[in-house]
């Protein structure tokens, strides 16, 4: 069994800009950066072979209180719920979307509870007290399918720089996003400048 004290040192983790849009992130950031925890132009592609990325992910992101909370034998719970949040930003249709999501919601217990802040101010939140995979498995989702409720599904997109896969959430103005960084971008724009000199175009 591996030791897992949650007190592990930092590692030098790095995310591409882009994945998070803000500090600390919020859950959609989460999700991307769960979904992105498969990176294809990666090597290896896969970086949960442990915890341990997503922990270092998390609290880089700003969430150290839920990375506290998660354990090695989180793994397969985790890798669970980014195979179905995978599925979720790759869906085409909202019927595609609704099949995936509402069994995630209710195994999750993603059920809302009134919490009021520090300024006396009340508002809703999912599993507000829990953290680790059963802060994940509510959170994550609900704002999925939170957003998907609000903008349908163009907000949730996967990249289009072959062969990079990796999620993103489109919060430009024009809904426009294709990329899940700028690096993605611009490595697309490079190839398709280098397909056009050769068409001599
Ligand atoms: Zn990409």
């Amino acid at each position: 069994m591996t030791a897992d004290t949650g007190t592990s040192p930092k590692t030098d983790f790095t995310m591409p800009p882009g994945w998070i849009h803000r500090l600390p992130a919020d859950d959609l950031d989460l999700a991307v950066l769960l979904v992105n925890s498969m990176d294809l132009l990666e090597d290896p592609p896969d970086r949960l072979t442990s915890v341990q990325w997503y922990r270092d992910a998390l609290r880089t992101a700003g969430h150290a209180d839920i990375a506290e909370g998660l354990h090695e034998r989180d793994l397969d719970g985790l890798k669970e719920l980014r195979a179905l949040l995978r599925l979720l930003f790759s869906a085409d249709t909202l019927e595609e979307a609704v099949e995936i999501v509402n069994p995630m919601l209710v195994r999750g217990a993603a059920v809302p509870q009134l919490v009021v802040d520090e300024d006396g101010c009340p508002g809703l939140q999912v599993a507000p007290t829990a953290t680790g995979l059963e802060a994940l498995a509510a959170r994550l989702p609900a704002a999925a399918a939170e957003l998907i409720a609000e903008s349908e599904l163009r907000r949730l997109g996967t990249c289009a720089g072959t062969p990079c896969e990796c999620a993103f959430v489109d919060r430009s103005r024009s809904g426009s996003r294709r990329f899940c960084s700028d690096w993605c971008n611009d490595r697309a724009a490079a190839a398709a400048y280098r397909a056009r000199r050769k068409a001599g175009l």
